[in-house]
């Protein structure tokens, strides 16, 4: 068995002891006498396996009392719907448009009111995160319901560094892509949500961490928001209004722990920091290859580049692939190269990269 590097967006690298575990309790969980694709949710067994995992996920971001933690289906995409179904209680709340993901977040929650652009870089293709004194300013102005922002822009490479002011309206983020990458102060936060995916576990998980007083009350538009869809119901029913993603929460759950055993997200966060400047030092020395994120914007989960010639790209891409590396194909709506270099994506895997980039860079000289 030959595993490759995989650099790939979403789904994408898990911990190869994570599938291991998996692979191990396979047909037997726990000494179940059964796998825990066949368990039923409703079991004590599985009751553990969610709580505990729920657990992990509270210590490693230290989660306060006041936030409740659901694990619900639907992708990151679905919350585009369900935030302004629970929080839009006026009708109207303010988006940054950073790039593809918080275009379709601020689309789908016009649906539903007015969903206000409060700032955004398409002027510039998304290469950075724009000013966020505007967002600031309307936020005081106490007239929007929240703020939301897509916190890492996987497809253009850019993430906030710092988080905007808003005062006492709730900020709302998407941070599918940086999830459990670095620390988050979840006190500067009203919700959080992350499909799993990309650095949490497999997709058909999608994490929400809300502040209890923001759903207390229900859904804002409870005549039409899906009763699936109400936070305040599914946090009652500890994400088990119906049958959850079983498997998925039992992998994320490990992945966790995983994360745990490595000794948590400060030290995460310094390796996904060192992952990310190899490539970015790689790219200002290069002759050849140049990243297309700002500097002062560039992710450490998701790193964008490419040369200046999409037909020479796609001969990188291959060049890669017959050297064990996959995923690097840039998103379809942009093109390029991307590497995401998430949690799973050992030093090694990213020195691989390195060396491939030189190497082709030199075939070219
Ligand atoms: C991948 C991604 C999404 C879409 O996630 P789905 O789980 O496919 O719905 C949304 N936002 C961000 C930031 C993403 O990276």
């Amino acid at each position: 068995m030959t595993r490759v590097y995989n650099f790939s967006a979403g789904p994408a690298a898990l911990p190869e002891n994570v599938l291991r575990e998996a692979q191990s309790e396979m047909l037997d969980y726990a000494g179940s006498g059964m796998s825990i694709l066949e368990m039923s949710h409703r079991s004590a067994t599985y009751q553990q396996v969610i709580d505990s995992t729920e657990a992990t996920l509270r210590r490693l971001l230290n989660i306060p009392d006041t936030y409740r933690v659901l694990f619900l289906q639907g992708g990151a995409t679905l919350q585009f719907a369900g935030i302004p179904l629970n929080l839009m209680r006026t009708k109207r709340a303010g988006y940054v448009v950073s790039g593809q993901f918080s275009g379709l977040a601020q689309r789908e929650a016009q649906k539903y009111g007015t969903a206000e652009v409060l700032a955004t870089s398409e002027d510039t293709h998304f290469d950075r995160i724009p000013d966020l004194n505007p967002v600031a300013e309307r936020a005081a102005s106490g007239e929007l319901d929240y703020v939301h922002i897509c916190q890492n822009n996987t497809i253009f490479g850019t993430m906030f560094h710092e988080l905007p002011t808003c005062g006492d309206t709730p900020l709302v983020a998407d941070v599918s892509s940086c999830f459990l990458s670095m620390p988050l102060d979840i006190e500067r936060y009203g919700l959080i949500y992350a499909g799993a995916q990309k650095n949490a576990g497999p997709a058909g998980v999608t994490v929400v961490i809300v502040r209890e007083d923001l759903i207390e009350n229900g859904p804002a538009l409870a005549d039409i928001c899906p009763t699936y869809m109400g936070y305040k119901l599914q946090a009652s029913k500890g994400s088990m209004y119906n049958t959850p993603n079983t498997f998925g929460i039992y992998l994320c759950g490990k992945v966790f722990s995983w994360i745990e055993e490595q000794g948590g997200l400060a030290v995460i966060e310094k390796r996904n920091c060192a992952k990310a400047e190899l490539l970015y030092e790689l790219l200002g020395n290069s002759s050849l290859f140049h990243g297309t994120a700002q500097c002062a914007s560039r992710s450490i989960a998701n790193v964008t580049f490419r040369t200046n010639d999409p037909e020479l790209d796609a001969r990188f891409v291959a060049f890669a692939r017959e050297r064990g590396i996959e995923g690097v194909k840039g998103h379809r709506v942009v093109g390029g190269m991307r590497a995401s270099i998430y949690n799973a994506v050992s030093m090694e895997a990213v020195k691989a990269l390195a060396a491939c980039m030189r190497e082709f860079e030199e075939t070219q000289a």
